[in-house]
This record gives structure tokens, sequence and C-alpha cells, in this order.
């Protein structure tokens, strides 16, 4: 390493002006230990305040005569130099701040999370009395608390300070010369998944066995190969998975497994529980920020070697990363809705060029856009389409919710879904309903007048919650109690329209009151350990049927289930957007895969209004390949992705004329620019309110921009020279404009 004796360093900060590397000089006594992605301390300003920052480059000379000197350097919280580099690489392609790409790498104690109290412990790698040795005799607390680990093993801050009279310092120097840990207690293991059965050795058959040996040469070899791995459900992904990952940590490089969230799927972690236990670091939203921080100091030490998560976990700090599988990688929760708006598919690639690692997108409904990557060479192809142990697909009716009315029914059940729940409860097996859309009742409104009860701050109708009686906004979290009577007219007949799982639950248990019923929906995942218990409860047939949103279509995998009813797949197929069917498609498909997992055949159930829609008919014929040319189909016909990319902007602000004259202003401007220079744009549609005009009292409105992937540097500048250099000269401080380069939700 050369001995550059300056430093570029990102600070952190909020302020975009601010968000530029500043030179700062090394000190003589951190010259060659400072490098790209140290964390260092620096004086800012003219008070000189101590700052926390980045180094993003170095430098053998500055141009600047004078320029202050770093303070301290932290090495336990440093970044790799890797991170540094996808840091400027998701600045470049998405148009956010250098602050905002570090803060998905950073521990969260950086972003200003709470410091909790943590635990110590001896580095177990180390000798006792070659580390005493390695102290002298007058350092008398630190004797005192090294004497103390060797007693009690663990060993809290705060009665280290108290009982032991040690420092911060001592315990920082500890720290830094790894005589010392930090230690959790419990969140090296998720404690809710031990009930799961214990890891049998498990072989691979002939199809999994293929899969492995095409993605073998490019771990054995460090290749950045990227893989798209078609295996229907219950193929055994997650087996192959396993293999694969057990293979790269024998060669001491670390794997990650991205899931969409693991509150979703926390069976399929359970497997890898079982399979390498402690050498796992989990990142999940439930995690406090304190075992968050463990874990991701815990990556940085090499001390885990495989880390699960969702997107977020692909900046976790590897050192040597030798593969990245991302999971359901259909889901669209790995496309970030913050800023930088990214696709995780798009980072892992990036990341599998910057560590030489193949990337896995597993999944049994591949994306149109995974697909389109085939075509074009840049995905290879890996597929198995017959389950594990030629374990039967179930038998799939489409029941046309019509005739049910016709015939005088008015519930949400038809009498085919009735008829064979009984018969599957009766024999002693276990049912799972499916409906896309959480709480009582979707909206509130009167019968009246016409009035519906909406967000104040947002202009979407509230959900009706019954345990609480509130409605409830799902973009701000507002919420307010119910009234009997319309607020507007006082009218009696103010009703709740549109039934949610919490409504279900209550049917089902009228309808089959000696099964006991579970539910999994957003509400019950909010409270900590719930999801676990219902699954558990599930898992030991305490509870005979399953009612959820999307929780329950990913992963779950209970040999007694036989029966699967979608009670609407008219919630799906009209949603409006333009993937909807592609959405449908994947979610009966994935849902349908609960049933008859074990030996028992299994069967599906869907209701819908539209028996006729060509998504329902693939499904119902599993003729994915059908489903994948006719929706291509309509893709190219009305330009949308992956024949063209959607640029999304969002403009907003508090105040609706400014935000209309700042969007009318940019439409022109882009369409001036864009006919000028014969870029070769698709559509511009708008700029017009968005869908949800209203968002936490902030007014939006939208342009969307649909061009040839082709383009997509030169749009990507025009968007850089309109919406941010201009727009910081024009200085448009209360209107923000919003860009999703690479937009998936138009919303
Ligand atoms: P997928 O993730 O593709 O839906 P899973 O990995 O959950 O499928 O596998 C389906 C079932 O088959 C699981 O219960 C799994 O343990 C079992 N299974 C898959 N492959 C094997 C194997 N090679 N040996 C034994 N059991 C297997
Ligand atoms: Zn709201
Ligand atoms: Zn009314």
């Amino acid at each position: 390493m050369g001995h550059e004796r300056y430093a570029q360093i990102n600070i952190n900060t909020k302020t975009k002006v601010l968000d530029k590397p500043f030179t700062y000089g090394i000190p003589e006594s951190l010259v060659g230990q400072v490098g790209i992605g140290s964390k260092v301390m620096v004086p800012f300003g003219r008070g000189n305040k101590p700052i926390e920052g980045y180094v993003v480059g170095l430098s053998e000379t500055s141009e600047y005569d004078k320029v202050k000197n770093i303070l301290s350097h932290e090495v336990q919280l440093s970044l790799q130099p890797w991170q540094i580099k996808l840091t400027k690489w998701l600045k470049k392609r998405y148009f956010c701040t250098m602050s905002e790409a570090l803060g998905l790498m950073t521990p969260p104690k950086m972003q200003g999370h709470v410091k909790e109290i943590r635990m110590l412990r001896m580095n177990p790698t180390l000798n006792y009395d070659e580390v005493l040795k390695g102290i002298s005799q007058r350092q008398k607390i630190m004797l005192r608390v090294l004497e103390g680990f060797h007693q009690r093993n663990v060993i809290g801050e705060d009665v280290l300070k108290k009982e032991y009279g040690a420092t911060n310092k001592h315990i920082q120097q500890l720290l830094d010369e790894e005589i010392l840990l930090y230690h959790t207690v419990e969140n090296f293991r998720m404690p809710t998944l031990e009930a799961w059965n214990e890891r049998i050795d498990i072989k691979l058959n002939f199809d999994q066995s293929e899969v492995f040996d095409r993605v073998m040469p490019a771990i054995d070899n460090s290749l950045p190969q990227n893989f798209l791995f078609h295996g229907i459900t219950g193929s055994g992904k997650t087996e192959v998975y396993i293999k694969l990952v057990e293979e790269t940590i024998k060669r001491g490089k670390q794997a990650i497994i991205l899931i969409p969230e693991i509150s979703l799927t926390p069976q399929i972690v359970g497997k890898f529980f079982q399979a390498f236990g402690d050498e796992i670091a989990v990142f999940h939203s439930k995690l406090s920020a304190g075992q968050r921080y463990d874990q991701w100091v815990q990556v940085n030490r090499k001390e885990k070697k495989i880390i699960i998560g969702p997107r977020s976990a692909l900046m976790s700090p590897c050192h040597a990363l030798g593969l990245v599988i991302i999971d359901e990688a259909h889901d669209m929760a790995y496309k970030s809705d913050k800023n930088p708006k990214y696709h995780s598919r798009d980072v892992a690639f990036a990341l599998g060029q910057l560590h030489n690692a193949p990337v896995i997108l597993g999944t049994a409904t591949p994306s149109i856009d995974s697909l389109r990557l085939v075509e074009q060479g840049k995905l290879e192809y890996l597929k198995i389409l017959r389950r594990y142990n030629n374990a039967m697909l179930p038998s799939i009716d489409v029941v046309d919710m019509r005739d049910e009315l016709l015939h005088g029914n008015k519930t949400i059940f038809s009498n085919e879904l009735k008829g064979q729940m009984s018969a599957a409860l009766s024999k002693g097996q276990q049912v799972i309903l499916f409906l896309n859309r959480k709480g009582y009742a979707n909206f509130i409104k009167c019968k009246e007048c016409g009035f519906t009860l909406k967000c104040p701050n947002c202009d979407i109708s509230l959900t009706y919650h019954k345990y609480d009686q509130q409605g409830k906004c799902s973009y701000c979290g507002f919420y307010t109690v119910v009234q009997e009577n319309c607020p507007s007219c006082e009218s009696a007949h103010f009703r709740q329209f549109g039934l949610g799982t919490e409504k279900i639950e209550e049917l089902v248990t009228d309808l089959f009151p000696n099964h006991p019923v579970g539910r999994l929906d957003s509400v019950i995942a909010a409270q900590k350990g719930k999801t676990e218990e219902v699954l558990r409860k599930f898992q030991s047939k305490e509870l005979s049927i399953l009612i959820g949103t999307q929780m329950v279509t990913k992963g779950l995998d209970f040999s007694n289930v036989t029966l699967v009813g979608v009670l609407s797949a008219d919630i799906l197929l009209n949603f409006p957007d333009y993937q909807a069917s592609e959405r449908a498609y994947q979610l009966l498909t994935q849902v349908a895969g609960r049933a008859g997992r074990g030996d028992m055949k299994g069967h599906v159930v869907i209701q819908t209004y539209s028996p006729e829609h060509f998504t329902l008919a693939a499904v119902q014929g599993q003729d994915f390949n059908g489903f994948i040319r006719e929706e291509q189909l309509i893709r190219k016909t009305f330009h949308y992705p992956p024949y063209v990319k959607m640029a999304n902007l969002i403009i907003s602000g508090d105040k609706e004329e400014r935000v209309e004259m700042v969007a009318n202003r940019l439409g022109k401007g882009l369409r001036d620019v864009i006919e000028k220079n014969n870029i070769e744009i698709t559509e511009i549609l708008g700029p017009n309110p968005a869908l949800y005009s209203k968002i936490k009292n902030k007014y939006r409105w939208q342009i969307i921009l649909k061009y040839q992937p082709s383009v997509f540097n030169i749009v990507r500048q025009l968007l850089q020279f309109l919406c941010i250099e201009k727009a910081n000269q024009i200085g448009l401080d209360d209107v923000l404009i919003n860009i999703d380069i690479d937009a998936v939700k138009l919303l």
C-alpha cells in the first residue's frame, strides 16, 4: 500500500451541498492504517466540530495548501473498499446522495439509533494465560477485567464499569486489540425457530444435482456468472441452495441469501439454521438496533460466513463473497421504494462483478424481466420442472362466482370450496385460505350520501380494523375511531365494504366452529413472535385452517395441507398496474404450490368473477410458457417493460400550485430536450396528478417516461441535468423531484 498523506472524506450529512468529498490530512500516527472505507472522525466547519465520515479516496498530494487532519479512526466500524465502490455506483445510477448510499452500508448506529447495552466476551481463539502475559502488572484495572472474563465468560459494559472500574478507554482498547468481542445472548439464532425438525443429511436427486453441477464451476473458479434457477414449487430449491452454500464456505468464502422478508418466510430461514447454526448472521426488521449492530460487526470481523436477510443484506460488509442467492427472485420486495431506488437483482449483479462471485435468482415463477435477460444471454437458465420425489402437482378448480350468485349464494364461500373444506377437515387434513387484503373491510362508505372515510393526509380510503374499531391509513399510519353514523349526513347506513382477512377469520370460525383457525397478515406480523407462533401451531396441527394475505403464499412447506382456497382472484387481476397479471400468476401458482406437498394429492379452488381471464386458464393448466407468451405479447404491444424501461418522476410539495407549475415546466423541458436531440423515447406521459395525488400531506404530480433500454445512459444524463443540476440552479426549495429511473411500480 502506498503511504498516501491525504484522504477524501464524505461526511454523514443530510445537507445536499455538503454531500461531496472533503480533503483531510492523515496524521503521522494513522498513515498506512487509514484506507478507503475507513470510518473516521474529522473536524468540520468553523467551529471544528468533530463529525463522522468515510474515506472515499486517497491521494499523495493535495491541491489545497492547508487541510485539517483526521482526528481518529474507528477500525471496528470501517467499511470494505468494495463498499465504497458500490456506493459510488449507486449514487451514479440511482441519483441518490453519497450519504444515502453510505447509509445502506453502515451499521445502524450511524443512522442515529439508540445505543443499547451489549455484552462482552473474551475472544475464544485466544489463550487466557497468553493474553495475561501481554499486559503489564501495573495495569491493575485491565488485569482485574480479564480475570473477570476468565470467571464469568460474558459481562455487560455497565457491570464492567461499575464493578471493575473499567472506563470506555479500557474497553475500547480491549476491543481494538480483539481481546474482547461483543456478544449478545439471543441474537445468534432466531429462538422461535428452534421448534422445526432436526435436519437429516440430504442427498440431492438427479434434477437437483444437475443444477448443482452447473453452478459449481462458477464457485470454484470465482466467476461472476448469473443464473436463473426455475424450480417449480416443491422441487427442492432450498436443498440445492444449502449444498451450494456449503461448498462456498468450505472454500473460505461467504454467501448471501436474500429473501423477500424474513417474517414472511421463517421456514426457509429455519432450514438454513438447521444446516449451519451459528455461522449465520440474520438481518431482519424485528432486530433491535443493537442486535443489528452486533450482526454487522460480526460479519465485518469475518465471524459469520452466511448472511440471510432482505435486500439490505446485500450491503453487509463481506470480505470474500463467493455466492449470492436471491430466493423468490420474482418478488416485488426486491425493489427499493426509498432512495436509492435500487433493484436487488441489479445490485447483486454489480456485487458479483466486484467479488467475482456467481449470482443465482431462484424462483418457481420467473418474472418476464428475468426471462428477457435469459433471451439476451445475460442469465443462464437452470430448471427443475418436477417436484421432489415426483410428488403430484395439485388439481386446480376455477369457480365462477357469478353462478353462485345466480343460485342464491351471496356469501364469499362457493359451495365447491365449502364442500372441499368439509371433506379435507373431516379427514384431519389442513386448509390454507388466501385473500390478498388485510383488515376487516377495505373501505368505509355511506350508502345514503356516498361519503367515504379517507385519510386527511393521503387522500386514500381507510381500512377498517374491527379488533380496535379503527380506520387506518396504510401509507402514513393515520388512524381514527370509526363512528356508527356517517360523519357527513348522519345516516345510519354507514358501512364497511370489501372483505379483509380479519373478517374472513370470523366467517370461517362461524362456518367450522370445531376447527381452530389461525391468521397471518401484516397486523399479526407486527406483533413480535406472533407469526412464528401461528406457524408452529399450524405445524403441530393445533390449527386446522390458516387464513392469510401474501404471507401464506410463500415458502410454507406443510405436508398435511391438501386444500388451498383462493377467495378472490379478482383483487389480484384488477389491480391498477401493468404487472397485475404477472403478479396474479405468480401468487396463484405460489399459493397453489402449498397444497399436496406430502404423499396426499392436493386440491386448489380459485374463486373469481372473471373465469375467462387468460391468467386463470394458465394457472389452472399449469401452463407457464403459455402465460409468458401471452403476457409478453401484451407488454410488447402496449410498450411496457421489459421491452421498454420506465422512468417515474414524482414531483411533490406542500403547495399544490407550486407542484403543478414545476411539473409542467419539467414536462416541457423534457419534451424540448428530447425532441432537439432526437432521443429514442417511446412515450412521455404527463405531467398529471399521480394516482395517489396526496400522501402524507404532500401533493404529488407525475411524469412517466418510457424509453428504449439502449438509451439508459442518455436518459440518466438527461434526468441528472434537468431534475438535479438545473433544479438546483432554479432553487426549488419547496418542491421535490423524485426520480425512479427504472421503475417497476408507478404509484
Ligand atoms: P421448494 O423450495 O423448491 O418449493 P423445498 O426445498 O421446500 O422446495 O423442498 C420440498 C420438500 O422436499 C421439502 O420438504 C424438502 O425437505 C424435500 N426435499 C427436497 N429435496 C430433497 C432431497 N434431495 N432429499 C430429501 N428431501 C428433499
Ligand atoms: Zn395517510
Ligand atoms: Zn352519509
